[in-house]
């Protein structure tokens, strides 16, 4: 895969048989797309008039008819502090000089795989807002970061790796600092962890209505939006009834609910992969879950994702990276090939990996679709969109702006 970062002055035209915008195919023999000033100039397809030869002068020209052009991915859910073996705190408190070196491989591992930009999920040490930076003064070559910074929880619940705990009364407090210290959005955890043991078993809610109600609000007041990790379908009601923008995980999800996030506008990033992963064992061959609970908790989650797609749900492919088991950026093709087996179609996979994902990272103006007019995050890759494998299939190149061209900014401005 070939990294292609547009300044200013560059002009480049990507030919390809077809291209995907965000939401639909172009099918054509001869689809050209036109980059000027880090953008997409013009779409030229099959019928147009054809270009003279010589507009193509002192422009360079990549692809070719055996290719596909599609947006750039973006993973909704990742937490770039951890590093996919055990989620430990003591993890995130490595040497500042290791830690620089951790993240480059992380970033790196996106970029290879496609993925222009992930949403953070937090993390207590404030990791993924440092990487944010270093990503920025290109200290580090990576995709976009959207940081949470640390997470929200109440004090004595689920998540004291991701953030300390807070009492009710501190709530405007808290997310007021978070938001001067640079969250992108508010990440916030609502229900417990599901159970590999226990069919259908997730620990507790951690806030009632009200609180959670107050906490959209607030968040709202400072311009965030709120990503609120929920499974069980009560947390995830919860949720619903307090606006947030988008449900993490949502294991045991009701129909109903479901119906719901249709009606309300919540998006739902389902992260089937850490809950699938668990069933493949461990290197020494042993399982210390219950593996039927495993197969059984992800196969009702891609039943859902199916269920979800046809009431018209936003759904998009968020992976849970650093989790146990997943691997950032390889990740992202294992969603999308869960995604497969749940019986969507390559249009509705690719969908919810670039405009769905786009939207719910907070980054529908920068990334998620192709038309004239919007900045050219691209990839050129093989006609093969299967997704059947789960494996990287060929990405010829990731087109984007240079980071500091300074069409784009991650920076939280409120
Ligand atoms: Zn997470």
């Amino acid at each position: 895969m070939q990294l292609i970062e547009l300044s200013c002055s560059d002009r480049l035209v990507v030919e390809a048989g077809a291209l995907f915008t965000g939401s639909s195919f172009i099918a054509g023999n001869h689809i050209r797309v036109h980059i000027s000033d880090g953008k997409i100039e013009h779409i030229e397809e099959d019928n147009d008039q054809l270009i003279e030869p010589n507009s193509h002068k002192n422009c360079r020209v990549i692809g070719g008819d055996h290719l596909t052009i599609i947006p750039c991915f973006i993973d909704c859910h990742v937490h770039l502090a951890l590093d996919g073996v055990s989620s430990s705190l003591e993890k995130q408190r490595i040497n500042p000089l290791l830690l620089k070196d951790r993240l480059q491989d992380k970033l790196f591992s996106y970029l290879i795989h496609g993925i222009a930009a992930v949403r953070d999920g937090g993390d207590r040490e404030g990791i993924g807002v440092a990487c944010r930076g270093m990503v920025e003064r290109m200290e580090l070559k990576g995709p976009l970061v959207m940081a949470s910074g640390k997470a929200l929880r109440k004090n004595g619940g689920y998540g004291s790796f991701l953030g300390p705990g807070a009492a009710p009364g501190e709530f405007a407090q808290i997310i007021k600092r978070y938001a001067v210290e640079g969250s992108n959005q508010i990440k916030i955890l609502v229900s417990g962890v599901v159970s590999f043991k226990e069919y259908g078993r997730v620990s507790g809610v951690q806030f009632d209505l009200k609180e959670l109600s107050q906490i959209v609000q607030m968040a709202g007041d400072h311009g965030l939006k709120v990503m609120a990790h929920a499974s069980s379908d009560e947390a995830v009601r919860l949720c619903i009834k307090a606006g947030v923008h988008s449900v993490e995980h949502g294991f045991f999800v009701s129909e109903n609910s479901l119906q719901a996030m249709a009606e309300k506008g919540v998006a739902w990033v389902p992260t089937v992969v850490p809950v699938a992963v668990q069933n493949q064992g461990r290197p020494d061959g042993s399982y210390i879950k219950d593996r039927l609970v495993i197969e059984q908790t992800y196969r009702r989650q891609l039943r859902m994702i199916r269920c979800a797609q046809q009431l018209g749900v936003t759904i998009g492919v968020g992976t849970d990276a650093g989790a146990a088991g997943v691997q950032h950026g390889a990740g992202f093709w294992q969603e999308m090939q869960l995604f497969r087996e749940a019986g969507l179609t390559t249009e509705e996979i690719l969908t919810a990996a670039t405009r769905n994902a786009a939207y719910i990272a907070g980054l529908e103006d920068t990334m998620g679709t192709i038309a004239p007019g919007r900045p050219a995050y691209l990839l050129v890759v093989d006609n093969d969109l299967s997704f059947e494998s789960g494996q990287l299939p060929g990405i010829r190149y990731m087109i984007r702006p240079r980071p500091d061209a300074g069409a784009v900014s991650s920076s939280h401005s409120a």
